[in-house]
């Protein structure tokens, strides 16, 4: 069973409360893990403030965070099988994906363990000679990080290891669906030589343990990913007390593809787009926008390839792709496909949950495309967040960018053609954040992530992931103080 982690030390949840984790792809039980209340956050807080006012780990050489960081990094090495696997049993997504997020975590906490010993700050040019001044990156206090189910322990990663780098403390609040990965990472944070009270952590709901952390005076900084919903929520309450805020959220990300893209090549990238994990991907490929010209032929190709799919649990060796995470999200899922069916949607492939015993006790649901869809329906307004694919048509390079920016997201999306002038115009012009280029998906840790509109507020990775996580001073020295005399008096 598994409690919270609270100044250095496993404690058991004040009121007592519990919850089930159970695979959602077969309901095999995984774990037991404490439930948090308010009353417990509120302590982890209080730890963390402590560790951040009176105990020094803000006064650290930041190389010697660094080094902490890279033994996190060969920790998570170490322990790859293992957290691999727990990972895969809580979100029920393949063990194979569950190995690449591994590696990508240990990058992570490399890539910020050799950014931290970088930061020397800056001289100012005064003009003059008596005077001296600087300017020095600090951290920011006492950060809030709350963090969703879809990758668990990278959304984590992301997030601790930047706070940690500029010097940090924290309480940690990960998807009360996927606790166990956040739960071995503690281990792994004080195994590398964390000292107590600098990073804590709560399990449980959003709304009771997780509310503290953009409500309460003493947390500095809130880091959120999750829902656009809650995204808005947690702004509001951190409004109160001025908190730094850092926000990513979803996206409603355009696959633009043009008729003289390679068609092959952009049909297997609409797929991976929109299918890896489910669709459950915040820069999923949800939107097909597709030229006039090749509409039939790359969505017949989309749709045959999508019905072989083959779905499975994280260890069925066959399986192309999981489950949902939970009975909950199918419905949403399935609410929303419906709907965009109400509104003149032609459902092409999907719609539906699989049949066969191997996915009765999952929360399994069809690779599904959405063709025609209307321009300003539902379906390409509303984040899906499951395996739902849904195709625009375009007519030239203008229409294609107004479509595909017609969002009120703007994390990412991707552009297909063989034109290089044309990829770099349209690039330029799409609003999202990141913008790929006959390509999906991929991402660098030392390349910023975050959303333009409502899919963010600040960035993630690369060396601005640090810079979310301090604050800027200048320091102006007067190198001879004598009075100045301004008046004579
Ligand atoms: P969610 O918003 O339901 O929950 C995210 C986290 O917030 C969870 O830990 C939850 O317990 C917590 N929470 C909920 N209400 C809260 C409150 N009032 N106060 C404090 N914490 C609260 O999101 P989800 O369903 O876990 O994740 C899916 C969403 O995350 C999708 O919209 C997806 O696009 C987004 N996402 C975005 C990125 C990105 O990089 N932009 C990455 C992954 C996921």
């Amino acid at each position: 069973m598994a409690e919270l982690y609270i100044d250095g030390e496993w404690v058991a949840a004040k009121a007592g409360g519990r919850r089930e984790i159970r695979c959602p792809a077969d309901g095999t039980p995984v774990a037991t893990v404490d439930e948090a209340t308010a009353e417990d956050t509120v302590a982890a807080i209080a730890a963390a403030r402590n560790a951040f006012d009176s105990r020094g780990w803000p006064q650290t050489a930041s190389a010697e965070r660094g080094d902490l960081l890279l033994r996190v990094a060969d920790l998570i090495g170490a322990r790859k099988d293992a957290l691999a696997r727990t990972e895969s049993l809580d979100t029920g997504k393949r063990l194979v994906e569950s190995e690449y997020d591994m590696d990508d975590i240990a990058s992570c906490f490399r890539y910020f363990g050799k950014l931290a010993g970088q930061d020397a700050g800056r001289i100012v040019d005064t003009g003059n000679a008596d005077t001296f001044s600087r300017i020095v990156h600090e951290p920011v206090g006492v950060c809030g990080l709350i963090t969703p189910w879809n990758y668990p322990l990278l959304q984590v990663s992301w997030k601790v290891a930047p706070a940690l780098a500029a010097g940090n403390t924290f309480v940690l609040k990960p998807s009360e669906l996927t606790p166990s990965t956040a739960i071995m990472l503690m281990d792994v944070l004080t195994e590398a030589g964390l000292p107590a009270g600098v990073g804590n952590l709560v399990l449980g709901a959003g709304a009771s343990a997780g509310a503290p952390l953009s409500t309460h005076p003493d947390v500095d900084l809130v880091s959120f990913t999750g829902g656009l919903v809650t995204g808005r929520t947690i702004a509001a309450n951190a409004a109160t007390t001025v908190k730094k805020v850092a926000l990513e959220l979803g996206g409603k990300n355009p696959n633009v593809v043009f008729a003289d893209a390679d068609s092959e090549t952009a049909i297997d990238y609409a797929l991976t787009a929109a299918f890896l994990h489910s669709g459950q991907v915040c820069s999923a490929g949800a939107r097909l926008i597709v030229q006039e010209s090749v509409h039939d032929d790359i969505v017949e190709e989309v749709v045959r390839r999508a019905e072989n799919i083959r779905l499975g649990g994280p260890f069925d060796t066959d399986a192309e792709t999981g489950t949902l995470i939970s009975a909950a999200h199918r419905e949403k899922v399935e609410r929303y496909v419906r709907t965009a069916v109400d509104e003149g949607a032609v459902l092409r492939c999907g719609g539906r949950r699989p049949d066969g015993e191997r996915y009765q006790n999952g929360f399994f649901y069809l690779p599904t495309v959405l063709d025609g869809v209307g321009q300003g329906s539902n379906a390409v307004v509303e984040e899906a967040f499951g395996p739902v694919l849904t195709v625009e048509t375009f007519t030239d390079e203008d229409d294609a960018v107004r479509i595909a920016n017609d969002t009120t997201y703007g994390l990412a999306g991707a552009v297909f053609t063989q034109d290089a002038g044309k990829a770099q115009r349209v690039a330029g012009r799409l609003r999202h954040g990141t913008v790929w280029i006959n390509d999906f998906h991929p991402y660098l840790p030392q390349a910023e992530w975050g959303g333009f509109k409502q899919s963010g507020v600040g960035r993630e990775l690369g060396p601005h992931g640090l810079a979310e996580y301090q604050e800027v001073k200048h320091i102006y020295q007067n190198l001879r103080p004598a009075p100045q005399r301004w008046f004579s008096g």
